[in-house]
């Protein structure tokens, strides 16, 4: 585990997906079991099926999938995981904006105002019947950061209580090429997502926020923006009913952004440009925020499905696999039908769980226990690891880390993997070993900007300090190369994720599928006979998580 950054940079970055660097011939392999391929048809077509309706949380499709998975982890030899239940209840709002005024904007000159849709959107997180924005003062904040490790704190000197704080997307060197600077160069860092800096504005005490949209940094459209906003929002249920939120999360375009900074009598180009700058102070635009809207509010439920294989010798210690079971529900119909049915995404990284499961079982149990977790509510803003990770069955400083699957692939065998953030763990060793084993070679994910590290469950895990590892499928596909490991992709992005015509297809190619989970299976072995604890990398931005956790573990006897 005491792989150096550096080295592991170079390795990664020296490989890439058309010129593989050559990998040296593996000692000796260790012994990769078979996985059950007729089990994981099985599971993904069962979960896939019109009568599981897309299990959207809180649904009967839901709770038919909680209860199959209950079943499955059952059959193949786990134990329920949360003191003799298979589950792990996750309560949940949702919260249904209507009758959005426009976004009107006072102080300075004519009032401005700007419709709901093609100039603004948002909701609200507290738990409440109506939003109310009365002349509220709107505040440039830059990126909206708050980072004392890099002494970056775009809210110096401000108390923004009753006020708005109009925020930049992603951080603040985007813009570079490479990946060095103080927030990654262009790859995202927590930092740029949206989630974050409606967190950070809600510390800060501010009434609302609003993210100015671009396309580039935000990397994707404003369609997504506006499409994904409408209809019901589900949320965690809070004791406080979202009342430490802010009272309206928003979005504007940039456009927008230039003319009400300009109405202010400022220049948007110029106060981004200052916003790059260490050292920068928020900006009060002497105009003010005016708003309303009613929220209809449901309580729904759903539920975490967790299993566990006990550990030999180290049963209190645990690795972690999770795959999300829960899909969109319905939605927008294609020629097909109206049920998004998820097979991919994510029934067939249910169907890898159960089968790693499985696998391990059958060939003994580890010196420490793994813990194996079908979550609930990702599609809704990762809910149900959410809740995990922030109500642990198992002690997170029990943990010693893990790995996530989020839709297995269905293009044949590849020659390389892709690595989705890494460069930030000690895991990353572990996953160097597993790979040369399979005889593949790593590909760096080829669009950090993006942030994928940050939008799947793993990220629940890894931002209070569990080291995650995520995967995608290969590129280079052992059948037709990069060009087909590209349009294989093409495809899925363009006209299947996330549409009715995500179904399960009897004639699907599962190589591909079971070379991946063999690989997670040698990851998963490794660290469970081991006695390591690998951290994040100093500096990497999980890293104080972890050792806080360690640390107050170790005071009370026991964990990393
Ligand atoms: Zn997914």
């Amino acid at each position: 585990m005491k792989q150096s950054l550096p080295v592991l940079a170079a390795l990664l970055l020296g490989a890439c997906a058309t010129a593989p660097a050559p990998q040296p011939a593996p000692p000796s392999p260790p012994p990769v079991p078979e996985m059950s391929e007729a089990l994981m048809k099985d599971i993904t077509r069962t979960l896939s099926r019109d009568d599981f309706e897309g299990r959207a949380p809180g649904t009967p499709g839901d709770e038919k999938a909680i209860a199959y998975i209950e079943q499955e982890f059952a059959k193949v030899g786990l134990q329920p995981g949360n003191k003799g239940k298979w589950t792990q209840d996750v309560p949940l709002v949702e919260i249904t904006a209507r009758d959005a005024s426009p976004l009107t904007i006072r102080g300075k000159g004519k009032p401005m105002t700007l419709a709901y849709g093609p100039d603004y959107m948002g909701s609200s997180y507290r738990v409440t019947p109506s939003i109310k924005l009365s002349d509220s003062e709107l505040v440039f904040v830059g990126y909206g950061i708050v980072a004392p490790e890099k002494g970056w704190n775009d809210y110096a000197g401000i108390d923004m209580r009753g006020k708005t704080a109009v925020i930049l997307v992603n951080d603040p060197d985007y813009e570079t090429e490479g990946l060095e600077g103080p927030f990654n160069g262009r790859a995202m860092t927590y930092y740029g997502r949206w989630t974050y800096k409606y967190a950070e504005a809600a510390r800060q005490g501010a009434e609302a926020a609003l993210i100015v949209h671009d396309t580039f940094p935000a990397a994707y459209g404003w369609n997504v923006v506006e499409s994904s906003g409408q209809g019901p929002q589900a949320f965690a249920r809070s004791k406080d009913g979202g009342a430490s939120e802010t009272a309206f999360n928003g979005w504007i375009q940039k456009s927008v952004a230039e003319k009400i900074t300009a109405a202010a009598g400022k220049d948007f180009a110029a106060l981004s440009a200052a916003a790059k700058q260490q050292g920068f102070r928020p900006v009060p635009l002497g105009v003010a925020a005016n708003l309303s809207f009613a929220n209809d509010l449901k309580e729904i439920s759903t539920s975490n499905v967790i299993g566990v294989l006990p550990g030999k010798t180290r049963p209190d210690q645990y690795v972690l696999f999770t795959a999300h079971y829960d899909h969109l529900g319905k939605c927008a119909p294609t020629e097909a039908d109206s049920i998004c049915n998820g097979a991919i995404d994510n029934a067939s990284g249910v169907a890898g769980l159960v089968a790693l499961a499985d696998t391990f079982r059958r060939e003994g149990a580890p010196e420490r226990s793994i813990l194996f977790i079908a979550l609930g509510a990702e599609e809704s803003g990762l809910l149900g690891s959410e809740y995990y990770a922030a109500n642990p069955v198992f002690p997170l400083s029990h943990t010693v880390g893990g790995l996530n699957m989020d839709s297995l692939t269905f293009a044949g065998k590849a020659k390389d993997v892709r690595v989705i953030g890494g460069g930030k763990s000690e895991l990353d060793s572990v996953l160097q070993d597993a790979v040369a084993a399979m005889g593949r070679y790593m590909t760096p994910d080829s669009t950090p900007e993006k942030g994928y590290y940050y939008r799947s469950d793993h990220f629940s895990f890894a931002k209070r300090g569990v080291p995650m590892l995520y995967l995608d499928y290969g590129f280079d596909l052992v059948n037709g190369g990069p060009e087909a490991g590209k349009a294989y992709e093409e495809t899925y992005t363009g006209s299947i994720y996330h549409s009715p015509r995500d179904e399960y297809h009897e004639d699907w190619d599962w190589s591909g599928a079971l070379d991946d989970l063999k690989l997670y299976y040698l990851i998963g072995r490794k660290l469970a006979d081991s006695a390591d604890w690998p951290n994040w990398y100093q500096g990497d931005e999980f890293r104080a998580a972890r050792d806080a956790s360690c640390a107050s573990a170790r005071a009370s006897g026991g964990g990393c």
